[in-house]
Formats: structure tokens, sequence, C-alpha cells
């Protein structure tokens, strides 16, 4: 067992809390009900598959990417009801039996971080880190995005084709990628944002990108893109970030050690695409 406040330091040595976005609500979103923890379960996000998984392994305490509560702006919920998604995660989560389980979100704090989310995105499609770092006046100009953007390169010349190839390949998304640009053209700088990065055009434009792989893509971000010659690829939300949980299990396990050994931290079995192509459903 582990006590909970020093659970807490742990995950965030892993995940800092001073590199959450304004805008983020990472942290603690439902405190343990014990002073120790035995078992930790870690997935992407709540959904009414990961809260049955919790109860019936009796964890106590989830840690997910992101956030339960998650008005924008830091806004505290208001109520908690039993006609509303989340006031039924939190009844379910403290009053169904055996026991009651709490919430950990490492949102940003992790995207951020040394070895976190977006580091690993630019390690798993194999682009070597940008040497240039961001001039301070651009990190101060976006500064809603830019602490989550990375920039890279392929190590041999690459066109949009081939960086298509490399993503499918690296976040398993097959048929389930959209891209813009001329599928010929040399991709050089990359800059890639995982979960939703159309807030990135701008700042991938303004850094001399030629490419911008994230996920989330709408309507108009597609058209600002093609308008300034930005290649872009969306290779999906979900597909971007479902390496949260194993990636943060791992590096929970790490930390606590031999000391703590005896601490269950285990990967969701519940992790999956929140939709399904028609073709994908058929196969079903
Ligand atoms: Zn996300």
């Amino acid at each position: 067992m582990i006590d909970k406040a020093e659970l807490t330091r742990v995950i965030e040595e892993i995940a800092p809390p001073h590199l959450a976005a304004e805008w983020d609500n990472s942290g603690m979103q439902i405190e343990p009900a014990a002073g120790e923890i035995g078992s930790v379960l870690v997935a992407l996000e709540l959904t009414p598959d990961v809260v049955s998984e919790a109860k019936l392994g009796g964890y106590d305490l989830v840690i997910v990417h992101h956030p339960m509560f998650f008005g924008g702006g830091g806004a505290k919920p208001q109520n908690i009801l039993q006609n509303d998604a989340t006031g039924r995660y939190v009844w379910r989560l403290l009053a169904e039996p055996p026991a009651p389980v709490g919430v950990y979100a490492a949102h940003t704090t992790f995207d951020a971080a040394e070895g976190g989310l977006c580091d690993e995105m630019r390690r798993m499609i194999g682009l070597a880190p940008w040497a240039d770092r961001l001039h301070p006046d651009i990190l101060a100009e976006f500064a809603y995005i830019a602490p989550f953007s990375r920039t890279g390169r392929f190590s041999e010349a690459t066109d949009l084709a081939g960086a298509v190839a490399r993503v499918r390949s690296a976040f398993g998304t097959g048929a389930d990628i959209r891209v813009s640009g001329n599928y010929s053209r040399n991709v050089l700088k990359v800059m890639t944002v995982c979960g939703g990065g159309g807030d990135a055009i701008p700042l991938a434009v303004r850094t001399g990108c030629s490419l911008l792989i994230t996920g989330d893509i709408r309507h108009h971000e597609w058209r600002l893109a093609e308008a300034e010659g930005l290649a872009l690829i969306d290779a999906g939300h979900y597909y971007t970030e479902r390496t949260f949980a194993t990636l943060f299990a791992q590096r929970l396990a790490a930390a606590l050690g031999q000391a703590y050994a005896n601490i269950v931290v285990d990967v969701s079995a519940e992790i999956r695409q929140p939709y399904a192509s028609p073709a994908q459903s058929k196969a079903e």
C-alpha cells in the first residue's frame, strides 16, 4: 500500500501540475476514500465500461488522460445529478459496491512533460527532434498550443505519401486517416500535436513546417492549411493518444519502483475508439 499523498506526489513528478494549460483541469478529480492505495487502473478517459472495470477490479484510483470535469477555464461542476453523464459517473464511482473509486486526470500535465504524450507521438512516428527551439516571442504568442507541439524531421527524404505510411503504421490507423496536400512533395520540418491540434496551424506555418500531424481537424482548419500551403494529416484524436494508458502505467510502475512493487498498476482493457466505420461495424 502507498499513502495517497505520496502516490499523488509520484504521479505529479511524472505529470507536473505547473505544466498544465490555463484552460485545463488536470489533477485530483475525486479524492480516494481510503488513506492508503493498493491498486490503480490507467485509462484514456472514463466511459461506462471503464467505470464497470474499476468497480469489478476493486481499484482504489483510476488515472485518466481526459479530465471528467472539464468545463474550460477551470469551471467547477455546479451539481452532481443522475440525469447527467458526469453525474452518473460520480454516483457510480462513489456509491456502487464494492468500494468508492477515486479519479486523477493527467491531461496537459502529461502532454507537455518530458517523455510525455507529445514526445511519445513524435518518437512513434520516427521523427528526430528538430534542433532549433522555439523563439521566446513565438512561445509567448502561441502559449495556448506551443507547449504541446513538437517539431522534427524524418531521417531520410520523405514525401507526404511516405509520411502517411509512417503515421498509419505508428498508430495503427488503417483507413481511418485524413490527409491534405501534395502527396509527392517532400516534407522537411514536421510539427506534431497529439489529440486535437487544429489550433496549431498558424504556429506550424510561422515556424516553417511543411506538415502538421494531429487529430480532430475541422472543415475551416483544412481550408486554412490549404491556403497556407501546409500539408495536414489527421490521424485521429483517439489514435494519437491511445498509448497514454500503457505509457503512463509504465512510468508510474517504474517511479514506484521496488519500494512499492506490491502496488497494482493495470492498463484498462476498455480502451477503444468511440466510433466505428460502417465496414468495421459489419465485421464485428
Ligand atoms: Zn485528448
